[in-house]
């Protein structure tokens, strides 16, 4: 946008909102929903900034349709629950609202929660109706204004135009590090080229198929046999890929494209989703082909894809894969990780490092607070991580958990991680 075309009105002209708060959230992911509630039920007058009309994220935007996270990896009659907190209370709104929310024990050998992308949607709604949590959706981030090594306001842009609003703290649950960017000081590790993060896939929903279809692999795998594996930048994973049951619906999650793409250039984004989309509809098409299949078709895909990884904020103290591989837990923890470490290298590739110790580990505050600033926390996707740990804390459920944190920590200010700790177990966090 030319900067000419940019109006920056009075903060006070945003309707029925003051603009200035305690805390203000960028993006309304996991991890988002979860600073923005933590924040607001620590006292902090919070403001939840979002650029789609609906908050989830991944989840909702992108059709990633399973919570990882919530529970410790092993196999158990009643498996353990390692996310408490807002992430529980958007467990209990889905619960309440009639969708199974019982884990199922997958073949990866790990805990998951099925999701449907509109019930979420509206079970978040509910998690977000906070006492004083202000919402901004069809919103984004476009400025950010430092001095004296912190950030004192943004810039938001909706269709009104652009306007600024103020805050103590601020927490980054952009998945993207958009506040850490334009802030112009942290260091962006990824995406020197093309493919220095994990890649993205194009998750798909399709409808019209009979009961049983997840479990047919043979169908699936012939019907892909008779396709080309790759148009442009989108190739068919070569073991299929994943194709799962959805909670109370007939549909199926399909999650078998992979995409080329460094996930922040929307030229270049626009292509791999076309490309995507393609493939998609030359997969479906051959497996309609394959009795029993003849009605399956593209329900669904998300506004966006899915995008695993792009811009990491720089932090104190990031998370590394030593302490994942030895399963440690600190008594500074802010929030509890157990997903393995979960490496795409490919199409099809996907290596599985499990967790050590008890099969878990603690994220410490400082992976969780931005290097340059001491008002700026980072959450869900933006934490500081080594690749093998960032691997393993991208999850949702990690994410409720890490967001979380960080809100408190943004609301609670210099205070020390004790407070911060028991402000969290106060709002039902597992530390
Ligand atoms: C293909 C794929 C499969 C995956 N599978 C799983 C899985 O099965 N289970 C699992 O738990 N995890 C899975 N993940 C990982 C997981 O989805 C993400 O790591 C997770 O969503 C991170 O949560 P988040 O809240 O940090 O970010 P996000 O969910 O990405 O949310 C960030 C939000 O910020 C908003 N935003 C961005 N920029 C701005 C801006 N400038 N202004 C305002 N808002 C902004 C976005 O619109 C978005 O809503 C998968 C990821 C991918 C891509």
């Amino acid at each position: 946008m030319a900067s000419e075309a940019i109006v920056t009105t009075s903060a006070a002209s945003m309707t029925g909102r003051s603009g200035t708060y305690d805390v203000i959230v960028v993006g309304g992911g996991s991890a988002g929903v979860a600073a923005a509630v933590g924040a607001a039920q620590a006292g902090a007058r919070t403001l939840l900034i979002e650029s789609y009309g609906f908050l989830g994220g991944a989840a909702t935007h992108s059709l990633v349709l399973a919570w990882c996270g919530f529970y410790a990896q092993r196999p158990a009659v009643t498996p353990a629950p390692l996310v408490g907190g807002v992430g529980a209370q958007a467990l209990a709104h889905l619960h309440a609202m009639g969708v199974e929310t019982a884990p199922y024990y997958s073949s990866t050998g790990n805990w998951n929660i099925r999701l449907d992308q509109e019930a979420t949607k509206v079970a978040l709604d509910r998690t977000a109706s906070a006492r004083g949590l202000d919402m901004a959706l069809h919103s984004s981030l476009v400025a950010a204004d430092v001095s004296g090594g912190r950030i004192v306001a943004i810039r938001v842009q909706d269709p009104r135009g652009v306007r600024e609003v103020r805050a103590s703290a601020f927490v980054d649950a952009s998945g993207d590090a958009a506040l850490a960017f334009l802030t112009g000081t942290s260091p962006c590790p990824l995406h020197a080229g093309r493919h220095a993060g994990q890649p993205a896939s194009y998750p798909v929903r399709i409808g019209g198929l009979p009961p049983g279809a997840a479990r047919d692999k043979a169908a699936r795998a012939r019907a892909f046999a008779r396709i080309e594996p790759r148009i442009g930048r989108a190739e068919l994973r070569t073991d299929g890929g994943i194709m799962t049951t959805l909670p109370g619906v007939a549909d199926l999650w399909w999650l078998g494209i992979e995409v080329e793409t460094n996930g922040l250039d929307g030229d270049d984004l626009a292509v791999a989703e076309r490309d995507g989309r393609a493939l998609a509809w030359h997969a479906i098409a051959a497996l309609r082909r394959e009795p029993g299949f003849e009605t399956a078709y593209v329900a669904a895909t998300g506004p966006n894809i899915g995008i695993r990884e792009t811009r990491h904020a720089a932090t104190r103290e990031p998370l590394r894969e030593i302490a994942l591989i030895e399963g440690r837990m600190r008594d500074d923890a802010v929030a509890l990780g157990c997903w393995p470490m979960e490496i795409h290298s490919g199409p099809g590739r996907v290596e599985y490092r499990p967790i050590g110790g008890a099969g878990a580990f603690g994220v410490p505050p400082g992976a969780l607070q931005a290097a340059d600033f001491d008002n700026l926390w980072l959450g869900g996707r933006t934490l500081g991580a080594d690749a093998a740990a960032y691997a393993s804390a991208r999850v949702m459920g990690t994410a409720f958990a890490t967001g979380h944190a960080a809100g408190v920590a943004a609301a609670l200010g210099a205070v020390g991680v004790a407070a911060i700790r028991a402000e969290l177990v106060r709002q039902g966090a597992i530390l």
